[in-house]
């Protein structure tokens, strides 16, 4: 069957009956590319910058950014690719930006709120992505936005780099990584024009488990009803205004969660690289009408587990 799936690895992401699902890879590195895009990705649904920032002693300065994002960029050649701005706090700190000691850097500064404390670091890493990528197809998103406030504050930002060098419009987007983001969906939906779902940090923040607990990771499960919930009224109040909504977490390639993300809506699904082949053949398995069954049924639980249970019974 594996053989299968990476035989078929370039096949646009579909339902047996046809319904359009992208399937893009999370990249970590920005000398992936073209490894994604021979594992049959569609695009890149999340660059993780952080990792740019990570690998040089200091802020890397604009010439630099710019050389790395283009790497990323013209391995897709034409693919869409959704830079995720930096996002460090928490478990991701960078040593040459201190952080104060804080008794929970889980809920402290990280995030749009650290990117927000230092806004030459966003504004530079904004025009070398804008440089970078010219007139291709590039998707800017902002990480851990808890409220509509935080969003703007970060398209301000924006709009000043895009005015100064003039760069095509992009689609700019929030993660919902909070749940409050999910909570306020509707409102933020008028503005965003897409919402991709962190549902690594989004399950965290709802069920109160450290996503990186040794004791706790069984019980830390994106299927868990609550998640779910939040994802659904993430999607209809995008779908609502004609935006579009993808899934970014590790919980875009669990196969038993593939056919209810379908079913609540999401139209795209980001996953790590080495996934694309098994999630394209996972829904090609699978007709719309089925996802809506598993979806409905997960919805309907009162635990994870009864959740997967219940899919595997099916
Ligand atoms: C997530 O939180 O689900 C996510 C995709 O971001 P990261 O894993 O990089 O925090
Ligand atoms: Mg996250």
């Amino acid at each position: 069957r594996q053989r299968d799936a990476y035989a078929a690895r370039f096949e646009e992401g579909r339902t047996q009956d046809g319904h359009r699902i992208e399937v893009a890879a999370n990249l970590g590195n920005t000398a992936h590319g073209a490894d994604a895009v021979e594992h049959g990705a569609e695009g890149v649904g999340l660059l993780r910058t952080e990792f740019v920032f990570m690998a040089h002693a200091d802020v890397p300065d604009l010439e630099t950014q710019i050389g790395e994002y283009r790497q990323a960029i013209d391995a897709l050649d034409g693919r869409p690719l959704v830079a995720r701005t930096l996002d460090v706090g928490g478990d991701k700190p960078l040593p040459y930006w201190p952080l104060p000691q804080e008794d929970n850097p889980f809920l402290g500064l990280r995030g749009i709120r650290l990117a927000l404390t230092r806004p030459e670091i966003l504004e530079t890493q904004l025009r070398a992505l804008l440089t970078a990528a010219g007139d291709k197809p590039l998707r800017i998103m902002f990480p851990m936005v808890k409220d509509i406030a935080e969003f703007r504050a970060a398209r301000l930002i924006f709009e000043r780099v895009q005015e100064q060098i003039r760069a095509p419009d992009v689609q700019l987007g929030v993660m919902i990584e909070v749940p409050s983001c999910a909570l306020l969906a509707p409102s933020l939906a008028e503005e965003v024009d897409f919402f991709s779902i962190g549902t690594n940090d989004l399950t965290q923040y709802t069920l109160a488990i450290d996503r990186g607990h040794s004791e706790l990771s069984a019980q830390s499960d994106g299927l868990h009803p609550a998640v779910l919930r939040l994802i659904q009224m993430t999607v209809d109040a995008a779908h609502a205004r004609g935006k579009w909504v993808g899934v970014c977490g590790e919980l875009g390639s669990d196969p038993l969660a593939v056919p209810v993300l379908v079913g609540l809506g999401v139209d795209e699904l980001s996953v790590s690289v080495r996934q694309v082949p098994m999630v394209k053949a996972r829904l090609r398995e699978l007709t719309l009408a089925e996802a809506r069954r598993h979806a409905e049924l997960a919805l309907s639980q009162a635990t994870s587990d009864a959740v997967r249970e219940a899919l595997e019974a099916l």
